[in-house]
C-alpha cells in the first residue's frame, strides 16, 4: 500500500476525487485548468494532485495542452493503477474481459455457456476463467478493482440479483453477489445487460448529453435511459423494460413471457423469424432474420421495416416522456443496415411534438462489439472512482487499489 499525503476534509466537490474526476473526463487536464474550473489555490490544487499522484491515480500525459497561452504538461488517470473485471452473460455465449480504467480491454475470452447449468455453475466457471485471464495476462488478483457482471434479465440493481420472469430460470432470487465475493473481496456490480449497453454508449460517445435514450433490437426488445448523465434503473429496476409492455393495433401474438401482444412478440427477433417461418422460409433466430435481411432479402427487409414502425410507437412515446438528446438504436436487428431505424424514425417524427425531436438524434450504435463488456467496465470504474467514496478512502490513507 502506497503511503498518501493527508487530505484535508472538505467537500466532495473540490476534493481530490472531484479533480480526479475533471481529469477524467477531460473537463480540465492541467494544474492551471483545474484552478479555473473549481475555484481553488493553486497550492490546494497542488496538495490535491499530490493525494492523487502518491496513489498512483494520476500521471503525467506525453501530450501538452495550451494553457494560458504557455503549453503545459496535461495529466491524466492512470489506467493501471488497477484493473476491472467485465462479464457479459449472453444467452449462447459469455464475454469475460480484464480491462485498463481507462475501459481499454487488455484481454479477453470467450465461452459457450449454458444459462440452463444454473447459477451455481456457470459462477464457478467463470471465476475459473477470469483467474486463468489475469494468471496469462500476467497480473496479479490484487490488482483487481472491481467486478461488473451484465445479464440478459431483469435486475434488482441494489440487491443483485435476477427479478421476476426472464430467459435465466434458476437465477431468480439468487445470491450472486455473495457467490461472488467468495473470491472476489472488491465492489461487485451487477446489472441488465440493456442498462449497461446504454452506459457504455453514452459514456464513449455521448458523455457531453445530458439525456440519452437506447433501444436493444435483439432476439427481445428492451431499452435503457440515462438522466441527467446517470442511468436510471427506477424504483426495483425494471425501468426501461418495453419489450413486454403492450402495443395496441397489431394484432396479439403469444409472448414468451405468456402475456400477449407485447412489443417483442410483434416486433423482436424470435417474431420476425415466426412470421418468416409463416411464410414458409426458413428462419430460426434472430440472427438468421439479420443474415436475410443483410443478403437483402425482400421479405425480411419488408418485416424488419414493419418492426421499425411497431417500436416506434414505443420510441415515440418514450421521446414524449423523457424528451432525450439522443436515441441510439443498438442490437442485433438494429446494426443491419437501415430499415429499422427508417421505420422507427418515420413514427418518432410523427407521433411527436416538434418541440421533443427539433434537436433529436436518432442514430445507430456507435460500437462494432463488445459493448457490454465496456459498460460493465464503466460501471465499476464510475463506482470505484466516485469522488465522494474517493476522498473516504484517501482520507482514511487508504487506495481504491490494492496494489503495492
Ligand atoms: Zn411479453
Amino acid at each position: 500500500m502506497t503511503s498518501v499525503l493527508p487530505v484535508a476534509p472538505g467537500h466532495a466537490e473540490d476534493g481530490p476525487g472531484r479533480i480526479l474526476e475533471l481529469i477524467t473526463t477531460g473537463a480540465a487536464r492541467t494544474r492551471t485548468a483545474i484552478a479555473q474550473e473549481t475555484g481553488l489555490s493553486r497550492s490546494t490544487v497542488v496538495q490535491r494532485l499530490d493525494a492523487l499522484f502518491a496513489a498512483q491515480l494520476i500521471r503525467e500525459s506525453e501530450e501538452n495542452v495550451a494553457s494560458r497561452g504557455r503549453p503545459s504538461r496535461a495529466l491524466e488517470l492512470n489506467p493501471r493503477a488497477g484493473v476491472v473485471i467485465s462479464v457479459d452473460i449472453g444467452e449462447e455465449r459469455t464475454r469475460v474481459a480484464v480491462l485498463d480504467l481507462n475501459v481499454t480491454i487488455i484481454g479477453d475470452r470467450v465461452e459457450r455457456l449454458a444459462l440452463g447449468d444454473g447459477p451455481d455453475v456457470l459462477l464457478d466457471r467463470i471465476t475459473a476463467t477470469v483467474r486463468d485471464l489475469i494468471d496469462h495476462l500476467g497480473l496479479q488478483e490484487s490488482a483487481v478493482a472491481g467486478f461488473g457482471l451484465g445479464l440478459p434479465a431483469p435486475v434488482d440493481y441494489e440487491a443483485g440479483r435476477v427479478m421476476g420472469w426472464s430467459i435465466m430460470s434458476g437465477w431468480e432470487g439468487y445470491d450472486i453477489r455473495r457467490h461472488l465475493r467468495r473470491s472476489w473481496p472488491v465492489p461487485i456490480l451487477i446489472d441488465n445487460d440493456v442498462n449497461l449497453l446504454t452506459l457504455a454508449e453514452h459514456r464513449r460517445f455521448w458523455a457531453s448529453q445530458r439525456h440519452l435514450f437506447y433501444l436493444k433490437a435483439g432476439t427481445g426488445v428492451g431499452s435503457g435511459m440515462v438522466i441527467d448523465y446517470a442511468v436510471n434503473r427506477g424504483a426495483q429496476g425494471a425501468a426501461g423494460d418495453i419489450g413486454h409492455a403492450h402495443i395496441a393495433g397489431f394484432g396479439d401474438p403469444q409472448c414468451r413471457c405468456g402475456n400477449v401482444g407485447c412489443l417483442e412478440s410483434l416486433a423482436g427477433g424470435w417474431a420476425l423469424a415466426r412470421d418468416l417461418r409463416d411464410q414458409d422460409l426458413d428462419s430460426h433466430d434472430a440472427r438468421d432474420v439479420a443474415d436475410r435481411v443483410r443478403r437483402g432479402d425482400s421479405e425480411a427487409v419488408a418485416g424488419l421495416r414493419n418492426a421499425g414502425r411497431i417500436m416506434g410507437e414505443s420510441v415515440a412515446f418514450a421521446t414524449s416522456l423523457l424528451n432525450p438528446d439522443v436515441i441510439v438504436i443498438g442490437g442485433m436487428l438494429g446494426t443491419t443496415g437501415d430499415h429499422l431505424l427508417a421505420g422507427i424514425r418515420q413514427v418518432v417524427y410523427q407521433r411527436s411534438l416538434p418541440l421533443a425531436t427539433r434537436q433529436l438524434r436518432i442514430v445507430p450504435t456507435k460500437f462494432k462489439s463488445r459493448a457490454g463488456i465496456a459498460g460493465a467496465g464503466y460501471l465499476v470504474r464510475d463506482h470505484v472512482l466516485n469522488p465522494s467514496a474517493l476522498d473516504s478512502l484517501l482520507a482514511a490513507g487508504k487506495s481504491p487499489f490494492a496494489m503495492t
